[in-house]
Parts: structure tokens; sequence; C-alpha cells
């Protein structure tokens, strides 16, 4: 019997995929979640073409939706991770996934990151990272949560069970 698949960003898995050339590998939630799932890993910056190392980025306001941009050059990546993501999610559609472990903190994985006006400094406001936020319209019924309200078992749990049940829901 084939295992119910569930994505997660890359550098959860310890994955050297982030902007330093660094992982976030989390063996909490690897093994918790690898007891019942397939981890699918997903680095949008690093597939989208983006290199290792690179410089950081971060979302700056745009009408209603932020924009993607590097906080040294300025320039605007929101084009290339749009690109990205209408690709990707529609191959991740076919592989059936039932949920998603995203990074928290990551203006492209994060559910509520914080979208500034200038560089660095107070942020204005909070939005979704352009993966998570094209994630969410592509799959609204999915289960869908930021790594570290997983460190928390009575949360693990609940996740747990909504994959299942999002699963049954599909089959
Ligand atoms: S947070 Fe997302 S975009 Fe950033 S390194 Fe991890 S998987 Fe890649």
């Amino acid at each position: 019997m084939s295992l119910i698949r569930v994505g997660i960003s890359s550098c959860l898995l310890g994955e050297p995929v982030r902007y330093d050339g660094r992982h976030k590998h989390d063996p909490f939630i690897i093994t918790e979640l690898g007891h019942f799932f397939e981890l699918v890993g997903v680095c949008p910056e690093y597939e989208s073409g983006m290199p290792v190392p690179r410089d950081p980025m971060q979302l700056v306001p745009s009408g209603n939706t932020p924009r993607l941009v590097v906080i040294r050059s300025g320039q605007d990546m929101t084009g290339q991770m749009h690109a990205f993501c209408k690709c990707r999610l529609a191959a991740l559609a076919a592989e059936n996934l039932c949920g998603f472990v995203l990074k928290s903190n990551s203006p492209s994985c994060g559910l509520s990151v914080g979208v500034y006006p200038g560089t660095g400094g107070t942020p204005a406001s909070e939005g979704r990272g352009l993966f998570a936020a094209a994630l969410a319209a592509r799959f609204p019924e999915m289960p869908v949560v930021e790594e570290r309200w997983l460190h928390e078992p009575a949360q693990c749990s609940l996740f747990i069970e909504r994959v299942f049940r999002y699963c049954r829901h599909m089959q």
C-alpha cells in the first residue's frame, strides 16, 4: 500500500537550500510525520532557479498582494516565483498531496510573514509568502501548517488527523 504524501519545505528535510547555503533540519517533525506519511520536499526559491547561496529577499507592499524583492539590489523576483508556482503546483496536484508543512518566516514559504515598506526595519503588515499563497489558493481545503505549530504535540496530532480526514475525502 502506498503511503499518503505530504509536502514539506525542503530545508526542513535537511536540504541545504536556504539563502545562506544552510538548512533548517527538523528531526522532530520528520520523525513524527514520517511514521504515517511520505514527505515530498519542495524549495520554491531553489527550484525556481535561484542560486544557493543567494541574497536574502523580503516581501514589500504592492496593492492587495505583496511582491518578492531582493533586499540589497531591489530586484523583483515576483514574476519568476509566480511562474514557478503555476508549474510546480500543477505537478503536485498529480501527486495527490494530502497536506503541506511550510517553513515559517520565509517570504516564499511562510503563512504569515512581515511585509516591509523599506529595507529591513519594522514590518508594516503581515502577508503570505508567495508560494504559500499560491498553494493555499490552489488547494483551499488541504491542511497546511507552518512547522513551528507542529512542535506543540496537540497541534501535531491534530494536523495528522486532518491529513487523514482530507485524504479519505479525496478518495
Ligand atoms: S523556506 Fe522555502 S524557499 Fe526558503 S529555503 Fe526553505 S524551502 Fe526553500
